[in-house]
């Protein structure tokens, strides 16, 4: 017998041998129905895999992020049997699983494929599916896996095996399909039930800019086909909030060639809206404790020698810039730290003054290639809302939570509700990757560990995600479109203060290195306006949005009313946007939807003679009719509901 461990804890005996999906049916039959994917003791196996010793098991179903990445795993096998069948002597390369969906980078030699070939593509992949067969592994020895690939004249799996050792080579096959692979398949291919290829990108082999340039087909799938519609959908919904269009119709940003690409230009409303977030933040960090400070946006190329970012970002990122006097160099700052360490060792701190925390609204500036540049969101010049606090190791567990509270309270602002933590821990197995001794990497990660519990995070923990200089938090939002975005983050470092030499006198009066703490919960303004953009779909909280309200006036025999109108608005520091052209007022609604106004203000003769407005919701919600001192109240009172809850 073996004793088995399951996920929740309770422990049961089975005959050696027995398989994953014979433990899945003692639990029910109709949750082995389910499981498409298992891991073993940390190892991802097969639901057809025999065990035969004790040890703790987990069983994947597709609602799991393992069972999905089984599932599109397997898929991405069905995908290059398609292609086999379909474009002979096309060269199979690699194939895995992404965050959404496969891919496989592919050799189709003198022939190219484009969307148009989807179709065809898809539905063989269908027809294999329907064939219901299973995958299964086996091993192969070093001298057969290459004697086989080479008889497929396939020098790219070649390559791949010559890079493996005998004995750790295995093969998956399914129908008359064979791939070399390491296994974490669903148990047969009858259970994807929907595909859909998305797109073809070029991609070298290896990813390496000298090898030949492949064909990257990626696609994704489905146990049913009502969620692929779901999926395809969303994609639909996602094209209409791509923050780059909404940015544009809001008259928010822009970008021009000749200032230079990932550069964004801000127009006057994307500024106000910039300004405003900040200032939001100002205010929240001067109440917690924290100070402003400024600085440049170069420095001395030796400052990020110290600080070690010149290591990291020099040789990829923009180069020195001279100047007149030879070997002075300066660079543009890539991180905003260096020059605050330099902040605190202009004073003398003892440790009655920690914790000191410097805030700044610094703009850094990294290369990026040009194909990675997106929008706001990949941008090579942008704004952190960054700040560094200097504390003591005792003050490390209460500083964490005082930030994390700063994070929570900017997300309620906004809105973002639907939130989940990462803890990223060193992996303890490699201490030697990592700066600082055991302990103090102990006691930094439990005063992480020990404020996320305190604070009632959904958290979860990732060994080995830690940078070398410390643990981290990073909080993700999840969008009406189950769409996942990294947000702030808060790193413990014990790197800079030993390069910097930061100090400060103790209650025993020798001298301590303070522990510093990294911290920005927007990330940066630029990202943070994409996302805010991408997941409101542009309808901003009120506090925020450029325009609160639109004035429209039936004819411009009220222009006077109108006019007065406005300037209440305006003395009650309400921001609105006075429509007086000649247009209809079908029109200057219409104008006022697409402009995301979440309200409209209507004047004709009844509000003038009432010496009242008429109120429309954005979404043609009607309000009827009411005084602007009303109006202001309403206005008012929602900003304060955000603030206070
Ligand atoms: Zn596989
Ligand atoms: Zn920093």
């Amino acid at each position: 017998m073996i004793n088995i461990t399951l996920k929740d804890g309770s422990k049961k005996n089975f005959p050696k041998g027995i398989s994953v999906l014979d433990v899945a049916k003692s639990i029910s039959e109709g949750f082995a129905r389910n499981v498409i994917s298992a891991q073993f003791n940390d190892i991802i196996i097969e639901t057809t895999t025999c065990l035969d010793c004790d040890g703790s098991l987990e069983l994947y179903t597709w609602d799991n992020e393992n069972g999905k990445k089984a599932f599109w795993h397997s898929s991405s096998h069905i995908l290059a049997q398609a292609i086999q069948e379909l474009y002979k002597g096309a060269k199979l390369t690699i194939g895995p699983a992404i965050d959404k969906g496969f891919y496989y980078d592919v050799d189709f030699g003198d022939k190219s494929i484009s969307e148009k070939d989807f179709k065809n593509i898809e539905s063989k992949m269908l027809e294999i599916a329907r064939g219901k067969h299973d995958f299964n592994m086996r091993s192969v020895s070093k001298s057969d896996a290459l004697k086989f690939y080479l008889s497929e004249k396939n020098e790219y799996k070649v390559e791949l095996i010559k890079n493996l050792n005998d004995g750790e080579i295995t093969f998956c096959d399914h129908s008359n399909f064979t791939d070399l692979c390491k296994g974490g398949h669903i148990p047969n291919t009858g259970i994807v039930k929907a595909f859909k290829l998305l797109s073809v990108a070029g991609a070298y082999w290896r990813a390496d800019e000298k090898n030949k340039q492949l064909t990257r087909v990626y696609g994704i799938s489905f146990p049913k086909q009502k969620l692929l519609n779901e999926y395809l959908e969303n994609l639909e919904e996602a094209k209409k909030r791509d923050h780059r269009k909404i940015g544009k119709q809001l008259g928010l940003f822009t970008f021009s060639p000749k200032v230079g690409l990932g550069l964004p230009l801000w127009l006057p409303k994307g500024t106000e809206l910039r300004s405003r977030l900040e200032n939001f933040l100002k205010d929240a960090q001067k109440k917690a404790g924290y100070e402003m400070v400024i600085t440049p946006h170069i420095g001395q190329k030796e400052l990020y020698i110290t600080s070690g970012h010149y290591e990291k970002y020099g040789e990829d990122s923009f180069q020195p810039i001279g100047t007149p006097k030879e070997n002075e160099e300066f660079l543009l700052k890539p991180m905003n730290c260096p020059h605050h360490c330099e902040i605190y060792n202009t004073f003398k701190f003892s440790y009655k003054d920690l914790p000191v925390r410097y805030a700044e609204f610094g703009t850094v500036y990294r290369y990026e290639q040009s194909g990675e540049l997106h929008g706001l969101t990949r941008v090579r010049g942008f704004t952190q809302d960054d700040a560094h606090i200097f504390c003591t190791e005792d003050q490390l567990n209460e500083e964490f939570k005082n930030v994390i509270d700063l994070v929570l309270y900017v997300f309620k602002s906004l809105g973002f509700n639907n939130f989940t933590t990462q803890v990223s821990l060193r992996d303890p197995e490699k201490s030697e990757k990592y700066i600082g001794s055991d302990e103090v990497w102990e006691k930094s990660e439990n005063a992480i560990l020990k404020a996320v519990k305190d604070k009632n995070l959904k958290y979860k923990i990732e060994k080995g995600e830690a940078a070398f200089y410390g643990p981290k938090l990073d909080f993700m939002v999840k969008d009406a479109l189950d769409r996942e975005w990294q947000l702030g983050t808060i790193q413990v470092d014990y790197n800079l203060p030993e390069r910097f030499k930061l100090d400060y006198k103790g209650s025993d009066n020798l001298l301590h290195r303070p522990v510093m703490i990294h911290r920005a919960p927007f990330g940066s303004l630029e990202r943070f306006i994409a996302i805010l953009l991408e997941s409101t779909a542009g309808n901003l909280p009120i506090w925020l949005i450029p325009e609160q309200v639109a004035i429209l006036s039936i004819s411009d025999k009220y222009e006077k009313y109108t006019k007065k109108v406005l300037n209440l608005l305006e003395i009650n520091e309400i921001r609105a946007l006075l429509d007086n052209r000649s247009e209809t007022m079908g029109r200057k609604i219409r104008d006022a939807e697409i402009n995301k106004t979440p309200y409209m203000i209507i004047i004709g003769e009844n509000e003038e003679k009432e010496n009242c407005i008429s109120l429309r919701k954005h979404g043609g919600e009607d309000l009827g009719k009411m005084s602007v001192e009303d109006f202001v109240d309403i206005i008012n009172n929602s900003i304060k509901k955000i603030f206070n809850n």
